[in-house]
Formats: structure tokens, sequence, C-alpha cells
């Protein structure tokens, strides 16, 4: 009886240890279980065996994911870096506007355009902050506002100009949704340059325009004369025809002048650069004119120093300049009066320098800076000679453009002209190389 009770007592106390065993193996299980998922276990030797595979197989995968997360990190930042980059190589303002109207991003440009020398993006601004043409800034905010809710694809566009002093600075202005965050692009383009361009071109047609009406008139006008029977006398009609065929000549100089200095500001001229002595040359020009000189009594003078006055050039190009600047003296200054035209070396400049003097009326102080210009000519002289305004302005053209020297004119008003201009000597390259 005392054996089945110590059996059943023994078997009781195996049943309960094996349950409070169980119990306590459970709870380990457990613990490493919560430890596992909150990713405390430091140390998976202690782990069940099953356990362990998982922990390995956990820190595998949260290795993988943390490697993922930093290279998709890198890879931002360098798309940041590379997008700021690109947005700072810009030279057009631009300006990303957050969706509650904010500055988020601005390039340097833009920054320079509100004349801000700090960096805007450090300080939280509105756009009417950054731009100083606060009419401007309104619109662009309006803008930009109004394009919160609409397609990536669409564009918004608006003008803007800008007052500083005395120049009138013109802006285009796209606006663009950048994402679903509403965030808007704005890029500001400077047009001030494109719209001068523009009035250039009319201007330059406008005058084209006038000075070709001119000889067209008076050709139309003979030969309407010849066609009604006008001009059955023969001198009458040989006068006439004369004075057409004149006005054919002036007609193809102008469209000469024109193409020859259209072709150099468009940089496709091919000028046929060899050595030329710049001395003869003058002298064969002078020789040219001579006859026109007599004609009204001037006396034309052509000196050269004895040196080497040879330059790098084209010949024809340059027996252009030289005949335009001894032309007008001869045209403009009074009968009897002298013209003088010297070629010499500068040494200074390391150029030869052809001079042409006149001893005639001289060029008025105000029409001075604009004597170069296309189609001017001075108001009061216009009586004096017939001319277009387009001999200088191709002068200069061939002398600045097409051989990088230099062309002025010095004079006093009542006291004559001295019209000068300088080309690279031909040994300038090699003595400065
Ligand atoms: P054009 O002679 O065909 O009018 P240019 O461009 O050669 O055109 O000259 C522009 C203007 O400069 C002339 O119309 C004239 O008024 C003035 N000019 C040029 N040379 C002289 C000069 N030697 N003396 C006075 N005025 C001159």
């Amino acid at each position: 009886m005392l054996l089945i009770q110590a059996f059943i007592w023994a078997a009781v106390g195996f049943i309960a240890g094996g349950l409070s065993y169980g119990l306590i193996q459970r709870r380990r299980f457990d613990r490493e279980c919560r430890g596992l998922a909150e990713g405390s276990v430091s140390d998976p030797t202690g782990l069940a065996v099953g356990l362990r595979d998982v922990h390995d197989e956990h820190e595998r995968r949260i290795h993988a994911v943390r490697r993922e997360q930093t290279l998709s990190r890198r890879v931002a930042e360098e798309r940041a870096v590379r997008a700021r980059r690109a947005l700072e190589g810009l030279e057009d303002p631009v300006i990303v506007l957050d969706a509650d109207g904010t500055v988020a991003e601005c390039n340097q440009a833009a920054s320079v355009l509100g004349g801000r020398s700090e960096d805007p993006r450090t300080e939280t601004m509105a756009i009417e902050d950054l731009l100083p043409s606060r009419v401007a800034a309104r619109e662009i905010a309006d803008l930009a506002r109004g394009l919160c809710d609409v397609e990536t694809e669409v564009v918004r566009r608006t003008f803007f100009t800008m007052v500083e002093g005395p120049d009138v600075r013109d802006f285009a202005v796209s606006l663009r949704r950048l994402d679903s965050t509403g965030r808007v692009l704005v890029v500001i383009h400077e047009t001030t340059r494109e719209r001068e361009i523009l009035r250039m071109k009319s201007e330059f047609v406008a005058k084209a325009s006038h000075e070709l009406r001119t000889p067209l008139s008076s050709i139309r006008a003979t030969l309407e004369m010849l066609e009604e029977g006008d001009l059955e006398d023969e001198t009458a009609r040989s006068e006439m025809l004369g004075i057409a065929s004149e006005e054919v000549d002036r007609l193809a100089r102008l469209v000469d002048d024109m193409l020859d200095i259209s072709r150099i500001e468009a940089g496709v001229a091919r000028p046929r650069i060899q050595s030329v002595d710049l001395g003869g040359l003058a002298r064969e020009v002078v020789d040219a004119l001579r006859p026109a000189a007599e004609r009204r009594s001037i006396e034309l003078v052509s000196r050269r120093r004895d040196e080497d006055l040879v330059v790098e050039g084209d010949a024809e190009m340059l027996s252009t300049v030289i005949t335009n600047l001894v032309g007008n003296a001869i045209k403009y200054v009074p009968e009897g009066e002298r013209v003088v035209v010297e070629v010499a070396p500068d040494d200074l400049t390391r150029s030869v320098v052809v001079t042409v003097t006149d001893t005639g009326l001289g060029i008025p102080a105000e029409d001075l800076p604009r004597i170069f210009d296309k189609f001017y000519r001075i108001a009061r002289y216009e009586r004096k000679a017939r001319g277009s305004g387009l001999g200088l302005d191709l002068c200069r053209n061939i002398v600045e453009e097409v051989h990088q020297g230099r062309i002025g004119v010095d004079s006093n008003l009542g006291e004559g002209a001295r019209f000068w201009f300088g080309v690279p000597a031909r040994h300038a390259s090699s003595l400065a190389a």
C-alpha cells in the first residue's frame, strides 16, 4: 500500500515537474519570440534551435532592407545634388514654389534678379519678397495658385517689365506644376535683347525701304515719261536716261552695301586675307578719286611714310574703307578745300593707320557718337551730297569685325574732320608670339 502511494506521489511529482518544465520552456519560448519581434535579441546563441534560424533570417532581411534604404538615400541625395547643380547652371532665374506660395528652391540667377546677396533658401519667403516687381510677383503667385489642381503638362505664361533707372528690362515667365504636392516651377527669361533685336530689325527694314524707294521712284518717273511719249526731245531724253542710270547704280551700291554689312554681321563674310601694302592701296584709291576731287576743285594730297606698311587683310575690303572715307571727304567739304590721306605705322598699337583729314565743315558734337550707325546722316549736310548713311557702318564692320582693327573720327564743328582707322601690322602677331 505504501509502495502504491509512493508510486502515485512520484508519478504526480513527475507530471507536475514535467508540466512546470513545459510551462517554463513555453514562457522562455514566448519571451524569445517577443524579443525577436521587438528586435531586442542581441545574442542569438541562447535561443531555441528553431528560433535561431528565424533570428538569422530576420537579421539577414533587416540587413538587406537597411542596405537598400542607405542606397536609396544616397541615390536621392545624389539626385538632389545633380538637380541643384543643374538649377544653378541655368542662366535664367528659376524658382520652385510650394503649394502655399512660399519659395522652396531658387537658383543664383533668381537671387541676383531679386537683388539679394544672401541665399533666399535660408529663409521662408513668398515670391513677392523675392522679385523686385511686386505686380509681377503677385501675378505669378496668382497663376501658381491656379495651377495647383491642373495637369502637370499645363503651362501658364506671363510677362513683366522692370525699370532700372534709364533701362527697361523685359521678362517672359512660364509656370508649370511640378508634382502632386502642388509645387510649381517658375522659369523667368529676359527678353530685353530679343526685343531690341526685333526693334533694330524693323528699324533697318523701314530705313532700307525708305532708301530704296527714292531711286525707285525716280526710275519709275523716267519710265512713265518714256512710255507716255513725254521725252520726244533727244537731249531731255538722254538727260533723263542718264539720271535713271545713275539711280540704278545707286540702288546697286545700296544693295551691295546692305549685303556686305549683313554678311559681316552674320559672320558669313569670306574675306580673302593676304599681305596688303596699305600705302600702295591708299595711293591707288587717291588716284582713282582724283578726277572727282578735281571736279570740285579739291586738293587731294597723299602722304605715306617710307616704312613697312603691310597688314594682313582683304585688299578689296580695305580699299572700300579708304574709298568711302576719301569719297566722303570729297563729298562733304566745300569746294576749294583740301583733303590729305596719310598712311603711317603706329608702334604703340602695332598697327598701320590710315588717316583722312579734311578742311571742311567738321562734324557737330551731337552727331559724333552716331556717325558710324546704320543709315545715320547729319541732317544739316543732307543737301550737300547724296548718300545712304551706310558707308561708315560698312567701314566700321570691315575694320573692326573682319580685321580686328579700330576706326574713329576726331572733329570740331567748323574745323574739318579727321577720320582714321588702324589695322594690326603684319609683324604684330610674330612679335607678340
Ligand atoms: P553717306 O555718305 O552715304 O551719307 P556715310 O555713312 O558714309 O553715309 O556717312 C554718314 C554721314 O556722315 C554723312 O551723311 C555725312 O553727314 C557725315 N560725314 C561723313 N564724312 C564726313 C566728312 N568728311 N565731313 C562732314 N561730314 C561727314
